[in-house]
């Protein structure tokens, strides 16, 4: 079976001002990368539907998505803070990067796909309920994990390892037994939450400065992995950030694609355990263009099995 690469042109037009590390160039360097690498025999490429607002509604509140609806500015660049802004396509480039995660989770519901990836942009996971922050306007996988829920599942799962915390993600689901997360983050660093989890759900690491694979997988296998794996999910979804790359300028962990193509086998064979291999990853973080193709697609081609 393939595996969905699901993106929207839209994504590509979200642009942050000519200094934002979070830059249209990274969906080229994800999917110049992936052209070179031979497999596109193993891909089926999708583009992203519109988020509807019934899907957004299940994790962000009315009001929050009615004020990110009326700050898209017709011109120049609005902020939401002093990281996160707007510009005429940003809106566009939300709605499909959520609408993108809803698509790969019915695909891979509906056994189409096995796997799928989301490039796109913006990323989401530090969007909580009611407030955008650090690049984020939706939580795409937040909005994938509430649409697997709303259509009979009654487990799912998030494994994190952007090198951020994903605060959004927490904050949404941390009273939902249904769903467990799990995941590493460099402590301390932005958003500087994850700590103290906020529900028992929720199984997130810190990881010092300068810590490298030997660490990053430790706590995988000790902690999130078996915790992931105890909750026999029949879905997971990943924040798929790749910022802990040792090349990263925004961030100082040490890891490399053989890191990212390691825990993505591990997390395949969960998947097979419990959900029918079923696994939704989507972009988030990952801000060293080379680095980010060549870490983006180790994980793509170990979902893909190959
Ligand atoms: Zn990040």
């Amino acid at each position: 079976m393939t595996t969905a690469f699901i993106a929207h042109a839209s994504c590509r037009l979200h642009n942050m001002g000519p200094y934002h590390p979070e830059c249209p160039e990274r969906l080229d360097a994800v999917s110049d990368r992936l052209i070179a690498s031979g497999l596109e025999a193993h891909i089926a490429h999708y583009d992203a539907p519109a988020v509807t607002r019934e899907q957004l509604a299940r994790v962000h509140d009315e009001d929050y998505i009615a004020m990110i609806e009326a700050t898209s500015p017709e011109s120049d660049i609005c902020y939401l803070d002093p990281d996160t802004a707007m510009s005429p396509h940003s809106l566009d480039a939300a709605r499909h990067a959520a609408g993108a995660v809803v698509l790969g989770t019915d695909l891979v519901l509906k056994g189409e796909c096995r796997a799928a990836f989301c490039a796109v942009r913006p990323p989401g996971h530090h969007a909580e309920r009611r407030r955008a922050m650090g690049f984020c306007l939706f939580n795409n996988v937040a909005v994938g994990v509430a649409h697997a829920l709303a259509h009979g599942l009654e487990r799912a799962a998030v494994l994190d390892f952007d090198v951020h915390h994903g605060n959004g993600t927490e904050e949404i689901f941390a009273a939902d037994p249904r769903v467990v997360m799990v995941g590493t983050f460099e402590y301390p660093l932005y958003p500087y939450s994850g700590v103290d989890p906020m529900g028992p759900n929720m199984h997130n690491v810190p990881l010092r400065a300068g810590s490298g694979g030997d660490a990053f997988r430790k706590a995988m296998s000790e902690i999130c992995l078996p915790a992931l794996d105890a909750h026999r999910p029949e879905i997971i979804f990943v924040s798929a950030g790749f910022d802990a790359h040792r090349d990263d300028p925004l961030a100082n962990l040490q890891l490399t694609e053989s890191d990212y193509a390691w825990v993505t086998r591990e997390l395949v064979g969960i998947a097979r355990r419990h959900a029918g291999g079923r696994i939704v990853s989507t972009l988030e973080g990952g801000y060293e263009l080379s680095a980010l193709g060549r870490s983006a697609v180790e994980h793509i081609r170990a979902l893909a099995e190959l």
